[in-house]
């Protein structure tokens, strides 16, 4: 059966991108970030395309995420994964018998992993973003004794901005190295990697630069789009001048309009802050949205476009405008597709 909506998924687009930040990111390894579902996109296919590229090191947040992934052979390939939220009591089960690293970012989960034997985790320490992790203090009073850590985390609270916290939790997290155990350092998200290589340490962790998103200008000409929405077109009609369309009655034609009605709406992740706002493709003609986005349908002017019923239509796929246009964030735009498209990939 076949959606009447898809994403079209570049895969030769999500690798290039990878190898940019790759590049970018230096001496450093450069691993993933695959959580909700790979950024909306499939998490198995974004997994599958990212080890051929070289990556080999991911991250997802639950351990519902990491057991979408369990058939995979990652130790094989010499990849790990890691689970961002830690082991509450009711993971150690799966956890314990995981292929996947927990993040441990309490010391609850701390004492937890080591009394149940340990083996590799990952730690992740606050250094001033107040959102998860342990603190340098309880470092320094030896709450990691014995713990055998592969990978010491801290994540940036504003890497998109010019912030002076930046390069404060940069020196936090700086002064602990050689302060435990761990194998590797890692601070930078798509964002950090940008801020240099003081910033890079043995490990970077982007997410959305991945899915061609841009957090930042200095990654417009680095990054390429990988989704693009694509929806069927119901039917075309004409409202004539002074005629509405949508709930609500929001549009008025002021002048005779060709409209499409798509197969498209917020159920899929396609938001009302589009409504008026949202930006779209036949071949080469630009469309615009009118009315109100609905839950399943949304209108576009087709005037003077050879557009019909069962024509696809594509949807905006530059992120940064879509997220100015809709009032969304990039990171909300790729998590919300819904899970009524067809993901569809091209290599
Ligand atoms: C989501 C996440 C990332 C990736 O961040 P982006 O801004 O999407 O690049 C990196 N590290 C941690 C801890 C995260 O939660």
């Amino acid at each position: 059966m076949t959606a009447p909506q898809r994403l079209s998924l570049d895969g030769a687009a999500l690798a290039a991108n990878w190898r940019a930040l790759a590049r970018a990111s230096g001496g450093a390894a450069c691993g993933a970030a695959v959580k909700a579902d790979g950024y909306g996109l499939g998490v198995r296919d974004v997994v599958t395309r990212l080890l051929a590229a070289g990556c080999r090191d991911f991250f997802v947040s639950s351990w519902n995420e990491a057991a979408a992934l369990a058939d995979l052979d990652l130790a094989s390939a010499g990849a790990s994964l890691s689970v961002l939220h830690g082991v509450r009591d009711a993971d150690m089960t799966i956890a314990t018998a995981s292929q996947a690293r927990p993040v441990l970012s309490t010391s609850a989960q701390v004492r937890r992993w080591q009394g149940a034997g340990g083996g590799a985790c990952d730690v992740m320490v606050d250094t001033g973003m107040n959102r998860l992790g342990i603190a340098p203090d309880d470092i320094a009073a030896g709450l990691l004794g014995g713990v055998a850590i592969d990978t010491l985390l801290s994540h940036l609270a504003c890497a998109d901005e010019d912030s002076a916290m930046n390069e404060q939790q940069r020196t936090r997290f700086a002064a602990l190295a050689g302060r435990t155990n761990a194998r590797r350092l890692s601070l930078a998200n798509s964002a950090g990697i940008t801020l240099g290589v003081d910033y890079h340490f043995d490990l970077t962790r982007p997410g959305l630069a991945l899915y061609g998103g841009m957090p930042v200008p200095a990654l417009t000409d680095v990054i390429r789009p990988v989704a693009r929405i694509e929806a069927e077109v119901l039917q075309r009609r004409l409202v004539r001048a002074g005629e509405t369309v949508g709930y609500n009655a929001t549009w008025v034609a002021s002048v005779d309009t060709q409209v499409a009605i798509v197969n498209l709406g917020y159920a899929d992740g396609y938001w009302r802050g589009f409504s008026d706002t949202g930006l779209a493709f036949a071949g080469d003609v630009q469309l615009s949205v009118i009315g109100r986005v609905s839950m399943d349908l949304v209108a576009l002017d087709v005037t003077g476009a050879d557009v019909g019923e069962g024509d696809w239509i594509a949807f905006d796929p530059d992120l940064p405008r879509a997220a100015r246009a809709s009032g969304m964030s990039q990171y909300e735009l790729l998590t919300g597709l819904g899970h009524r498209f067809d993901r569809i990939w091209h290599d």
